[in-house]
């Protein structure tokens, strides 16, 4: 398959490259690497992403260049994708890549639909910036700091620096080979995790006071709403990350972290159906990506997430009711400290 993408990156000029909407450190760092990898190969490339590009992320090399919106008559000879497990999940540009001859689906989720003419689909790479690095040797490109950065950053992230399940051998030789091509991992962490707003840590405050815990500890589960996230004076991208504390707990099996996404009425009742992303994290036992599939999400076997539009009290509901394995069962009622 490899040599396909290959062969289809010689013969074309101009190659569109997407990532999915509220991208994480692999979705830009991915998409960065191989963009200016494709230029250096001689490609006319256009970066999308539909953002917005988290502050954190923004040291990574030209990411003022990504586009948030495509022109209605733009035409790409090829699109790829990254880091997606549909079409869908880059977003309006999705119709673009409809229309585009050849498209590439380059991805790491177990989930992903196999859209596209080729693709590399590799649940067991530990992020897609694994795939675009196999890519990039095999396109014979000389990788500089710049894509070393973007590459380290990917891997960095998705591996929860180095502490998920998906931290493979690959992790630490690519980021080994990186850091020596000049990526610098003090500069690296100290953006992605050092470099936080006072309102964001508020956030986290208003997140930790609302953790509640089933009677038999294996799920844990916090809420964020609209107006948390008012009050703190915060976006959608400084949920990155919370839920992880949730999933910490001794003894759970899953986190879930369910956060009221904008444009909930603002003058509905609290009863009344609103928008929600609810993120899911497993500790190994728990395969977080069927039970998101099954509402219409997907991800990985430990990290994975869906929208819903729904009431707050029948999501917790239908999680507390979940049938998931030797897991199940006593869900049940939560606990709650506050
Ligand atoms: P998060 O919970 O942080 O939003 O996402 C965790 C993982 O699940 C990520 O790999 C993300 O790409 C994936 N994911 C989250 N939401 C969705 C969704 O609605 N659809 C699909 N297909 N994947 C999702
Ligand atoms: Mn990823």
């Amino acid at each position: 398959m490899k040599e396909q993408i290959i062969q289809q990156l010689k013969q074309n000029k101009t190659v569109l490259i997407a990532s999915h909407t509220s991208p994480d450190g692999d979705a830009i760092g991915s998409l960065i690497a191989l963009g200016l990898t494709l230029e250096k190969f001689g490609k006319k490339v256009v970066l999308y992403n539909e953002g917005p590009i988290p502050a954190v992320y923004r040291f990574l090399p030209q990411t003022d260049r990504v586009l948030c919106a495509l022109e209605p008559d733009a035409f790409f000879d090829i699109a790829i994708v990254l880091d997606c497990s549909t079409l869908q999940r880059i977003g309006a540009a999705a119709e673009t890549v409809k229309l585009t001859p050849v498209t590439i689906n380059i991805d790491h989720h177990v989930t992903n639909t196999g859209f596209g003419d080729f693709q590399i689909i590799d649940a067991k790479a530990c992020a897609s910036a694994e795939i675009v690095y196999e890519l990039i040797k095999k396109l014979g490109v000389a990788i500089d700091a710049a894509i070393a950065t973007s590459i380290y950053t990917g891997i960095f992230t998705d591996t929860g620096s180095f502490r998920f399940a998906n931290t493979n051998l690959a992790a630490f030789a690519i980021c080994n080979e990186m850091v020596q091509l000049g990526a610098d991992p003090y500069c690296v962490s100290k953006n992605v995790y050092g470099a936080y707003s006072l309102n964001r840590i508020k956030l986290l405050n208003q997140a930790l006071d609302t953790i509640e815990i089933s009677q038999d500890g294996k799920l844990s589960m916090m809420v964020l709403t609209q107006a948390m996230m008012s009050k703190t004076g915060t976006q959608s991208e400084d949920v990155e990350g919370i839920i992880n504390y949730a999933r910490r707990i001794e003894d759970v099996k899953m986190a879930v972290l369910i956060h009221e996404l904008k444009n909930g009425h603002k003058h509905k009742p609290a009863c009344a159906p609103h928008p929600y992303h609810v993120s899911l994290r497993g500790n190994g036992n728990v395969d977080v990506a069927s039970i998101a599939a099954d509402f219409g999400g997907g991800g990985h076997h430990d990290a994975a997430g869906f929208n819903i539009e729904s009431t707050l009290a029948d999501i917790k509901n239908k999680i507390l009711n979940l049938e998931i394995g030797d897991v199940n069962s006593e869900f049940g009622i939560l606990n709650s400290e506050s």
